[in-house]
């Protein structure tokens, strides 16, 4: 099963790399409204049916946080993780709004503002002093946007009460902080913050938790 898993990982490298590069030829290109267009399609219209996809498998901030992260576990570099509750819900649609106010004013003014990277590079300036989660749960307005039309995906991560062992470790390997703890300490999964990375049912020692529609998910160990 860890091997699969595995692969699978490598699998979802290897496409955010691919999407990663394809944005970065864009950008060079001067064709940063191609991208814009590429989320509304591939980001918001999916998230209807299959949930965060987007943010943990396309976005490239998404892709830098994730190798971001990857660095600072390995040199073993403390990060702070907010409280969940510290900080409202209500920056990341501050964010959509500034983001939309320049998009439209440098539109105007036939000014070339790089907005798309200035967020990405902004979004890795806060992911060395903030656990990732704060950029996806908190700041990003692309996933503001995602939160909402996520919520009631026809996909998405399910675990299952039965065979949880109150263990934790998916909690701490996601990487929006997705996952809560109910009064019973089993875990259950906030769906509008999972960036569908399935990092948790690689983790999960009892296959318990799934991928899929919530009548009949794909089984966890498949992955
Ligand atoms: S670890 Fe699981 S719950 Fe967290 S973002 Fe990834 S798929 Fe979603
Ligand atoms: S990793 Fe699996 S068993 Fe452990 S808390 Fe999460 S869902 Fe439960």
């Amino acid at each position: 099963m860890k091997k699969t898993h595995t692969s699978y990982q490598g699998f979802r490298t290897s496409i955010q790399l691919l999407w990663l590069t394809a944005f970065i030829v864009l950008l060079v290109q001067g064709q940063p409204q191609l991208w814009l267009a590429g989320f509304i399609v591939t980001g918001a219209a999916a998230s209807f049916l299959f949930g965060r996809v987007f943010c943990g498998w396309i976005c490239p901030m998404g892709t830098l946080l994730r190798f971001q992260t990857w660095i600072f576990r390995t040199l073993k570099i403390p990060r702070r993780k907010l409280q969940k509750s510290a900080a409202g819900d209500w920056m990341r649609w501050i964010m959509l709004l500034v983001f939309l106010g320049i998009l439209v004013f440098s539109r105007q003014r036939g000014m070339q503002i790089p907005l798309l990277p200035g967020m990405t590079a902004f979004a890795v300036l806060v992911s060395c002093f903030f656990h990732e989660s704060f950029w996806h749960r908190k700041l990003c307005p692309f996933g503001a946007l995602l939160s909402v039309s996520s919520r009631r995906a026809w996909k998405n991560i399910h675990i299952h009460k039965e065979g949880c062992m109150r263990c934790g470790k998916c909690q701490r390997v996601c990487p929006s902080e997705s996952i809560d703890t109910d009064s019973d300490k089993l875990r259950y999964n906030t769906n509008k913050e999972c960036l569908v990375c399935r990092s948790c049912i690689g983790a999960c020692p009892t296959g318990t938790i799934a991928y899929g529609t919530e009548a009949g998910s794909d089984s966890g160990n498949s992955t």
